[in-house]
């Protein structure tokens, strides 16, 4: 099994008939032996009426069905958890993304990536609600993770098998996986792809999606960089309030004692004493974090690292 093609779909009745024959078309003409693992997510329309009819007659495409509506994220971790291909890509069920693209995403990954990302080229999507905070979105990520892409929200991407296998995707963290990669220290690309606007159907999010992205983004930058040392951080800034509130007590001490000013009612006091309980706080926060973290990984037998590969 060469390629993997792994779909998230929630309602969208109408679309799966003309993105089964795109794809088809497609990968025929690509020739590699493939898959394609369609993952109902819940849906309440005709779909899981066509996916059955288009099972039947196609031993390629699997049908994973969720129970209820567990979300984007979740079906694509259902899709990884069950994917034999070499190479797995991902993609819309909606037909925004353009299957017969595949090939661009391909040839990318044989020039020796790990993750090729697509960049929506013109993106076909209302400006202020969607193009604008996906813009500022796009930025802030590639600031906060280091890794450059133009476009985080595109779903066509592809990866090597093993770079999604070593992935835990929660909550709505599958835009993050080419940063989330990175830890690993893959090597990450970006293709224009082209885009359009939604023909039948619904989209499934709305401005809200914004605020949730800003905060999945500070999840993750905590997690890449200080997730096996919560001291570092929080011990950190511990330190320097702590220190803080030392010296201006010391400063009040001085006033107090050697040149015997009252000090009951100045505000310093009140910020000094501030400083050093943060301080102590922030302190056992960072111990409570490392033994937290000591379980977290301890009981996961999560590796606190990325094998490229053994030579015996
Ligand atoms: N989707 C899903 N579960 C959800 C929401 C969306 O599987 O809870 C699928 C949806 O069917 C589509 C893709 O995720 O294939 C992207 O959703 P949508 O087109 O609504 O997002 P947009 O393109 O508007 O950002
Ligand atoms: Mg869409």
């Amino acid at each position: 099994m060469d390629l993997s093609i792994v779909i998230p779909l929630y309602n969208e009745a109408e679309n799966v008939g003309p993105l089964y024959a795109q794809l088809k078309t497609t990968l025929e003409r690509v020739g590699r032996e493939y898959e394609i693992i369609i993952v109902d997510d819940g849906s309440t329309d005709g779909s899981p009426n066509v996916l059955k009819r288009l099972h039947e007659r196609d031993i390629r495409l699997k049908v994973i069905r969720f129970r209820r509506n567990f979300g984007q994220t979740a079906a694509f971790a259902a899709g990884f958890d069950h994917f034999q291909g070499q190479v797995v890509i991902t993609m819309d069920a909606d037909l925004q993304n353009d299957p017969a693209d595949i090939h661009l995403l391909v040839e990318k990954i044989e020039e020796g990536y790990d993750v090729v990302s697509g960049w929506r080229l013109p993106r076909q999507d209302p400006f202020l609600t969607r193009r604008l905070p996906s813009m500022i979105a796009n930025w802030l990520i590639s600031q906060v993770t280091g890794v450059h892409l133009h476009d985080y929200g595109c779903s066509l991407k592809a990866y090597r098998r093993e770079v999604v296998k070593n992935v835990q995707l929660y909550g709505d963290l599958h835009r993050f996986i080419p940063a989330i990669a990175n830890w690993m220290g893959v090597s990450v690309a970006e293709v224009p792809v082209r885009h359009y606007p939604r023909r039948f159907g619904r989209s499934k999010y709305g401005l809200s999606r914004a605020s949730r992205v800003l905060l999945d983004l500070l999840t993750v930058r905590f997690l890449l960089s200080y997730s096996t040392r919560p001291i570092h951080i929080f011990g950190g800034l511990g330190l320097i309030s702590f220190a803080m509130g030392i010296g201006l007590g010391g400063y009040l001490s001085f006033a107090k004692f050697a040149l015997g000013q009252d000090i009951g009612d100045r505000p310093l006091l009140l910020l000094a004493i501030l400083l050093m309980v943060l301080g102590v706080q922030l302190i056992s926060i960072g111990l409570l974090g490392e033994l937290v973290v000591r379980t977290y990984y301890g009981a996961l037998h999560k590796p606190i690292y990325a094998v490229r590969e053994v030579l015996d």
